[in-house]
């Protein structure tokens, strides 16, 4: 069984809507178990600043799907959720990105483990610190806190907005 975190990510289509209905996809995935999700936070955008605001949040999942096969059924969870790709760094009504699997390191055309903006991003560090705490020790070696502590800020929010008091939302996609 691997420990692996997701970074979830949107801003379009009623983001906290768009952010429980992906939680529920993950809790659909073959050989995994959702084993929490953190708060919600807004985030001003990391790319063009012409678009609304994102809302983001990890999860943690627990699977015995192998991270290729993990990245695959991401992808497919976007796209089933109606993911366009329009513009770099652009507006999407959700973006999954496989933040790491254990110690697990990937280096391929199609997945890189760590994801290589982990250890740069406010808006995935914070949650992240919510589910592990900032003493945690993270792939490089370097503790959350300190990682977030080196960020450049997004001006993250606490969002009112989460999944519905910790429980899993019964819609399906
Ligand atoms: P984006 O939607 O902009 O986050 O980029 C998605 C693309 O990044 C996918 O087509 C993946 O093949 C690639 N990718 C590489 N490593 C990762 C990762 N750790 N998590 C998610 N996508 C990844």
């Amino acid at each position: 069984m691997t420990e692996a975190f997701v970074g979830l990510g949107s801003n379009i289509g009623e983001p906290a809507t768009q952010l429980r209905r992906a939680c529920n996809a993950l809790t659909a995935l073959p050989d995994t178990r959702l084993v929490a999700v953190s708060s919600f936070y807004e985030s001003q955008p990391m790319g063009p600043s012409d678009q609304p605001p994102f809302l983001n949040a990890c999860a943690h999942i627990e699977t015995t799907i192998d991270p290729n096969e993990l990245l695959t059924a991401l992808l497919a969870i976007e796209t089933t959720m109606g993911r366009v790709r329009k513009r770099h760094w652009g507006e999407r009504c959700i973006d999954l990105d496989l933040l790491f699997c254990g110690d697990t390191s990937v280096e391929s055309e199609r997945l890189t483990l760590p994801h290589p903006g982990l250890y740069q991003r406010d808006f995935v560090l914070k949650p992240l610190a919510e589910l592990l705490g900032n003493e945690y020790l993270m792939p490089n070696g370097l503790d959350i806190g300190t990682l977030l502590a080196g960020c450049s800020t997004h001006d993250l929010k606490l969002s009112s907005d989460q999944l519905c008091n910790g429980e899993i939302p019964g819609n399906p996609l």
